[in-house]
């Protein structure tokens, strides 16, 4: 059910212990977020449709539907941050959220302000456009042309023409970020980092993934205009393309 009383709900608590709900609600409120509670996943799916949550903060063990069946659902309408916190020790649950899309895991006990860090990390990584983006004339909006296409923010899509231009996620996110810093260059390490929110690991990952991207808005025949390679430096975008 929606909590009453705060700013607009963006955040979706799925937990069945309704004194930890609360209590992670209220770390939340602290930080100016409002945070609705569900405490089954049938619940949470009739809050997703209403409240269209920008991250779930998913427990695992619920009544009822399983955190990871829900965590299923709701990956299949939703790009938005979800973090499973969990009881569950077992590195199969771990691994099942996370190959099921979740972005982070926090186990149970957990100390509210170290969850709260977490959502704020995440909130920051897939809805920084709220924040930082300049406003638009076209239209207003979280939303930035370039060429024929269009960024928006609030839908978490990229348009040609009207036209929706399927990306995943990984790649929406890559795409954002660049354009939201656009000009500046960026080592793959970084974008790992920012994008991915990872410190290490395969960093191959970000060539395969500003490939993907390119495949989707560049011209094949002719060298990349809008996400341009920096040699020895990484990768910048540029809105009024490459010269
Ligand atoms: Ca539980």
């Amino acid at each position: 059910m929606p909590s009453e009383g705060r700013p607009r709900d963006r955040i979706l608590i799925v937990e069945d212990d309704r004194d930890i709900a609360e209590l992670v609600a209220t770390y939340l409120a602290r930080e100016g977020l409002g945070a609705a509670i569900a405490g089954s996943a049938e619940e949470a799916i009739l809050d997703c449709a209403e409240l269209l949550p920008e991250l779930l903060i998913l427990d695992l063990g619920l009544p009822g539907a399983d955190g990871l069946e829900l965590l299923r659902y709701f990956r299949g309408r939703s790009t938005a941050p979800v973090i499973i916190v969990s009881a569950r020790e077992s590195d199969e649950d771990k691994v099942a959220g996370l190959g099921l899309g979740a972005d982070d895991f926090v186990s149970k006990p957990f100390s509210p302000k170290v969850l709260s860090a977490r959502v704020k990390a995440q909130l920051r990584r897939s809805g920084y456009a709220r924040e930082t983006l300049p406003r638009e004339s076209d239209g207003g909006g979280n939303r930035l042309a370039f060429g024929h296409y269009v960024l928006d923010f609030d839908g978490r899509l990229l348009e040609r023409e009207g036209e929706r231009v399927p990306l995943s996620r990984r790649e929406f996110e890559l795409l954002a970020y660049l354009a939201l810093n656009e000009g500046k260059t960026y080592a793959p390490v970084e974008l790992y980092r920012e994008v991915w929110g990872l410190e290490h690991g395969d960093l191959s990952t970000v060539a395969v993934h500003v490939q993907r991207v390119r495949r989707k808005i560049e011209d094949p025949g002719s060298p990349p205009r809008w996400l341009v390679t920096v040699p020895g430096a990484g990768y910048r975008f540029l809105r009024g393309g490459s010269p």
